[in-house]
């Protein structure tokens, strides 16, 4: 009954979303600038029933929302990230972005315009729920540290039963929905590795001692993490993206800096990767005689999609029979990293993904100039969680 009803009622309001989306895409902020995005949510809360609006949640922009059922139930969380990135945008569309150098290239726009109408909807009918929704409004996914810590700092996931996210994919299929279930997204570290020679004359590098030389011995060293550490049914990648030994060609190189990127599918290659790379750091200083300085920092963790959970949000998927959806589908991991990891670390949940490929099929991939996402994957989304919050907050016994 709840769920036909958020169906209908969502389905009327497809323009509306779209609209928002549009209008947000056109007002992109940057991670941790978001000012006008977090007051534009929460002025969209004024005269809609919800029983709390929290905003500056974390002292970091996020808004909070909760709708009490008017049934007792489970209490459940549902997160939509609102921040853009450094990109200039390149689609050539109508609604392209007013805030010259920033673009809202990774779908965040379209998360927040289906969330906001779709706890609209929520408050509308609460006293058909049974527990309480959440909904986090979140900034900042795209910078580490990320917006979701904060925010778990300030409490935002206490009394939670369960959370649940949603990415639009503009390389996935418009109308269908993939989830996974256990390690779903990568975990992600950084690292930076100052290598200290001595420089010299090039033609008499016994007087010196080459940087250079020392630094491409760890390159290739690195190499070998993957291929000769990591468990083969296990995945990592280790990308030394930046090698800065730029001189000139007569001058040993007196240091070298090196910038890196890990990505792990699990905590113990995670840990594994950062202790080989620190063991080869510190080999450079007994084989060549450098001195060196290694920052690594982990950043967002490996997302872990609750087994038990993932199969109940499958159901509800599958169950709610959405006219727009053709199928629902278990998807491959995914590489990029992704902070509701945070959430899940925290309480059991699961983050799935809404397939966004335009009709046209020219579909780019998150992050470039000219991203899109078919406009079609807004509605499925609230619908698809709509299909999951009335599961879990549909009054049925579990
Ligand atoms: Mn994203």
């Amino acid at each position: 009954m709840l769920l036909e009803k958020l169906m209908e009622q969502l389905e009327q309001k497809e323009q509306r979303i779209i609209e928002i989306r549009r209008y947000l895409h056109e007002h992109p902020e940057l991670s941790f600038e978001e000012e006008q995005t977090a007051a534009y949510i929460a002025d969209f809360y004024n005269g809609v029933p919800v029983d709390e609006v929290e905003t500056n949640f974390g002292g970091q922009r996020g808004i909070v929302v909760t709708i009490n059922g008017g049934k007792p139930g489970k209490t459940i969380a549902i997160r939509a990230d609102f921040d853009a990135l450094p990109i200039k945008e390149e689609t050539g569309l109508p609604h392209v972005s007013k805030n010259e150098g920033v673009m809202h290239a990774c779908g965040h726009d379209g998360h927040t315009a289906y969330m906001l109408v779709l706890a609209e909807t929520l408050a509308e009918m609460k006293n058909d729920l049974a527990g309480t929704v959440k909904v986090i409004h979140q900034p900042a996914e795209e910078m580490p540290p990320g917006g979701a810590l904060g925010m778990i700092k300030a409490g935002v996931l206490e009394g939670v039963d369960a959370v649940f996210g949603i990415h639009v994919m503009s390389m996935m299929e418009a109308g269908k929905i993939f989830y996974r279930s256990g390690n779903t997204q990568t975990g992600r570290a950084s690292f930076k590795l100052k290598v200290q020679g001595r420089g010299g004359h090039g033609s008499s590098p016994h007087t010196a001692n080459d940087a250079i030389v020392a630094a491409s011995s760890f390159v290739m060293n690195c190499q070998t993490i993957v291929s000769r550490r990591i468990n083969p049914f296990d995945t990592a990648v280790v990308t030394i993206g930046s090698f800065d030994g730029k001189g000139q060609f007569n001058v040993i190189k007196d240091s070298v800096t090196l910038e890196g990127d890990v990505r792990t599918m699990s905590e113990k290659s995670r840990e594994l990767v950062e202790k080989e790379i620190r063991s080869f750091a510190e080999g450079l200083v007994a084989s060549f005689g450098v001195k060196t300085v290694l920052d690594y920092a982990n950043d967002y963790p490996v997302l872990y999609n609750d087994p038990e959970i993932t199969g109940r949000v499958r159901t509800a998927l599958e169950g709610a029979d959405i006219s727009e959806v053709d199928t629902v589908q278990e998807t491959e991991p995914q590489p990029p990293s992704e902070d509701f990891a945070y959430y899940l670390q925290e309480k059991p949940g699961c983050f799935f993904y809404v397939g966004a490929m335009p009709d046209d099929g020219e579909a780019y991939p998150h992050h470039h100039p000219k991203f899109v996402i078919n406009e079609k994957s807004l509605l499925i989304s609230a619908k698809a969680m709509a299909a999951v919050v009335a599961d879990f907050c549909g009054g049925k016994a579990d």
